[in-house]
């Protein structure tokens, strides 16, 4: 089952028996309760294709392989236990939380736009699941009619005159450490921009701190819970290792002045860029070379800027956004940030009430659809 309000999900059969938690434990949102938030998932271990040489004739017109678009959801699951620091910036609402070891959730609910839409993790989406046979977990492909090459050699159900089928999603989970950067209302309300924008700057201002491309850091658009009634969760930007377990490069850079100069150096990187006199939202000597395809239109080097002065609390005359040396307290031209560091709950120092603002559902974007690398052949199997 999984919170429609943040991303925590539970394998309602985990301890033996089947039990249904009546509120998120992470966020407290009642909705966990619904029945619509159950869903069959099958967990990718493994992945493989199995061609019949007739389907598999290739055109010169038309290859299948290209082009198929899945739902695709990522949620990260934040365990207040795992969390080994926090720190957010006073009177901006930036926020930086270090997780020790989180599960990064990618869940696929097959093609978009058809069967009941559900909601996970603050998004409302709607994807067709997948059909799979319960035998040998191949994909149905003719509904209504069973067929035997719709199974695998040894499937007890080959020969079967009904079909023995499970409606599932499928889902990858990564177990890594991982950093959340959490964003104000003031900059993630009513602006789409906003979210892909940074999530881009802060791997170029990696690249920047790293001198080359940051290949085993990715970045995700998720939320971090804060335990009330489900309505406290706010969006952040994850930065998580690819390696399971984490490399422990995340922890380092979750310390706030290393994340300062991060966020300094994208935000020089992007004020300056060239294409700011041209007609373009980003290019690639800034942006681009951080952006999934299908979110290059929500890219815009002005937005980033924009928002990144925001969340340095830099004055609008700023030139370097750093203290030059020995100059203490700050000028007013490099402001540089106060923070509030704790290493307990949540709950009570994210209590303030100028942080409170009505958080919406994101809806999927009209023409917008996430494509996925997950195929929907499954190996291996759980719910
Ligand atoms: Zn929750
Ligand atoms: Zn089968
Ligand atoms: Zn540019």
């Amino acid at each position: 089952m999984f919170c429609p309000a943040c991303g925590y999900a539970k394998d309602a059969e985990s301890e033996g028996q089947t039990s249904y938690p009546t509120s998120c434990p992470r966020c407290g949102s009642t909705g966990i309760a619904d029945t619509g938030q159950r869903l069959d998932v099958v967990q990718l271990l493994h992945v493989t294709a199995e061609v019949r040489r007739d389907e598999a004739t290739i055109s010169d017109r038309r290859d299948e392989r290209s082009g198929k678009a899945f739902q695709l959801m990522v949620t990260a699951d934040v365990d207040e236990q795992e969390v080994e620091s926090r720190w957010f910036v006073e009177g901006v609402g930036l926020g930086c939380t270090y997780v020790r070891a989180m599960d990064v959730r990618w869940v696929n609910l097959g093609t978009p736009g058809h069967g009941s839409s559900r909601t996970i993790s603050g998004e409302e989406r709607s994807g067709a699941l997948f059909r799979v046979c319960e035998g040998c977990g191949k994909l149905d492909k003719v509904a209504g009619k069973n067929m035997t090459y719709e199974h695998r050699p040894w499937c007890r159900h080959r020969a079967s005159a009904e079909e023995h089928n499970s409606t599932i999603a499928l889902s990858r989970t990564l177990r890594t450490q991982g950093i959340l950067v959490r964003l104000p209302y003031s900059v993630t309300i009513g602006d789409d921009f906003a979210v892909p924008s940074l999530s881009a700057a802060l791997l170029l201002g990696l690249r920047e701190q790293l001198g080359g491309h940051p290949d085993h850091i990715q970045v995700e658009r998720v939320v971090e819970p804060t335990l009330s009634d489900g309505s406290g969760n706010h969006d952040a930007i994850l930065l998580h290792d690819i390696v399971p377990g984490g490399t422990g490069y995340l922890a380092d850079m979750a310390e706030s002045d290393r994340l300062r100069d991060l966020l300094v150096r994208a935000w020089l990187r992007v004020r300056d860029c060239e294409c700011r006199n041209e007609d373009r939202l980003a290019c690639h000597r800034c942006l681009l070379p951080f952006v999934a395809p299908r979110a290059v239109r929500r890219v815009s080097r002005a937005a980033a800027e924009r928002h990144l002065r925001t969340l340095l609390a830099l004055p609008d005359d700023a030139e370097t956004g750093r203290s030059p040396a020995g100059t203490s307290p700050p000028t007013r031209r490099t402001r540089t940030w106060s923070l509030t560091s704790s290493s307990g709950s949540a709950r009570t120092w994210w209590s303030g009430s100028w942080l409170r603002a009505p958080r919406c559902t994101r809806r999927q974007a009209p023409g917008v659809t996430p494509s996925a690398s997950l195929s929907p052949v499954v190996a291996g199997s759980g719910r």
